[in-house]
């Protein structure tokens, strides 16, 4: 039988709200809310001065596996998630092969379910070459489509560069599209002008410049207006720019808009000042910008513009970063530190630990429509982290639980810590060890709403 574990005394931080309660985990669901007499027969958690969260929901990630697992893969990746506090995730389709058939989407389901600590989901990957067949197939059975990181092994395969294909897809595709947007032929022509100047060695902190505001800007306003024509449900990924997020509504609820996006965690810590420290290490496509950008994401974060919280997770061995501009690769690893990092804004009186949890738990669940996820209510899955919002830690290399061994975020010291990690009412991480028996769950969904 499974074992019921009562959480007594804790502060639950769910829809909106922040109060002392017990909550009771059975059969790996949430079973009651409330104040609850202690049972001999289940094990007990002191939650006094703890705050218990809903686990963190990541809509994008890079796990590497198959074919990459040089970098990562779903066991080493999903247990530096649930260190984190996320207990789901969502990866994207540039693994090795690429996922453009549902025989390969399959096989990706199959490798998560011997390895993945947290739940999982997958992308479908779209691109020229298999737009035809991916419309005539159910889409629906998709949690999303995406472009992001295809266009890597082929020039010319970035959806928001092709407004046929991409118009294609928005008339034929009943799940969410999710897209990489920036424009290939402004950057192509900026890389030019820098290849002339620098060589192959141009410095880090044009990195922006050539990844420019503008190659962002065109690229997200035409697939906005492309989608809005087809009534299509468009998911901008990992957005860059001030510019950009006045492209985005506010005055509809999450549940009813078409149009959605995100920021990645990295886009509100890092800015271009953080360049000539950090170097290539912080090469993100698209780039980090400037102070003004990433104080005008949190703005739209805040104001519900942009409606959830991602990792956009990419990593890559120190090698394969510290090359010459051109040649290292761009993406870091985040998943570990991406609730740290947005507790360091509460701590900092930026954002609420409300608004952190609608962003970081509640919102991936309603935006991707899972099942009985994301919320701390009676009857969901009991993923929960707890979290002791007044300890003190540096991120260090032996404290890293990436394959890769690194992080952008080294001898950063947060204020906050993960004590303890639930999966589907499992206790997978606890004070640092974790317990591996079970594996996570493939996410349920529902397209067809
Ligand atoms: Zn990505």
């Amino acid at each position: 039988m499974n074992q019921r574990i009562l959480i007594k005394n804790t502060t639950i931080v769910n829809e909106g709200k922040s109060f002392i309660v017990d909550v009771l985990i059975a059969d790996g669901v949430i079973r009651k809310i409330g104040t609850i007499d202690i049972d001999p027969t289940y094990k007990i958690i002191d939650g006094t001065g703890k705050h218990l969260l809903p686990g963190i929901i990541d809509g994008q990630v890079h796990f590497r596996d198959p074919g990459l697992t040089h970098k990562g893969d779903l066991y080493t990746e999903s247990k530096a998630a649930v260190a984190g506090g996320v207990t789901s995730f969502i990866d994207m389709p540039n693994t090795l092969p690429n996922i453009l058939t549902v025989e390969s989407l399959k096989e990706k389901y199959a490798i998560a379910s011997k390895k993945s600590l947290a739940n999982y989901s997958f992308f479908m990957g779209v691109n020229g070459d298999n737009i035809d067949e991916i419309i005539k197939t159910d889409t629906s059975q998709f949690i999303g489509v995406s472009d992001d990181g295809l266009y890597f092994t082929k020039k010319g395969n970035l959806l928001a560069d092709n407004p046929e294909t991409m118009e294609k897809l928005f008339a034929n595709c009943k799940s969410i599209i999710a897209i990489h947007s920036e424009k290939e032929e402004i950057i192509e022509a900026n890389e030019q002008a820098f290849r002339e100047q620098y060589g192959e060695d141009v410095p880090i902190k044009y990195h922006p410049i050539i990844r420019s505001t503008k190659g962002c800007y065109e690229a997200t306003k035409r697939a906005i207006d492309l989608a809005k024509k087809h009534n299509a449900r468009l998911h901008i990924l990992h957005l860059t720019t001030e510019a950009e997020t006045h492209l985005f509504q506010n005055d509809i609820p999450l549940q009813e808009k078409k149009i959605t996006t995100e920021v990645s965690v990295h886009h509100l810590w890092f800015s271009d000042k953080d360049y000539e420290r950090l170097g290539m290490l912080i090469k993100w496509n698209p780039a980090i910008k400037t102070e003004q950008d990433k104080e005008g994401l949190l703005k739209a974060l805040l104001d519900d513009r942009i409606d959830i919280i991602t990792t956009d997770h990419a990593p890559h061995t120190l090698e394969e970063k510290q090359k010459p501009y051109f040649q290292s690769m761009s993406g870091a690893p985040m998943v570990q530190h991406s609730l740290n990092c947005m507790l360091e804004f509460y701590k900092q009186g930026l954002i609420s630990l409300e608004k952190i949890v609608e962003k970081m738990c509640h919102n991936p669940a309603i935006l991707y429509r899972m099942t009985n996820r994301g919320f701390i209510r009676e009857g969901y899955f009991a993923d929960l982290t707890l979290v002791d919002l007044n300890s003190h830690w540096t991120v260090a290399k032996d404290n890293l639980l990436y394959k890769c061994g690194w992080s952008p975020l080294e001898g950063t010291t947060f204020t906050t810590k993960v004590i303890q990690t639930f999966v589907n009412g499992k206790l997978v991480y606890d004070h640092g060890e974790f317990h591996e028996d079970t594996f996570g769950m493939a996410i349920d969904f529902d397209n067809k709403k």
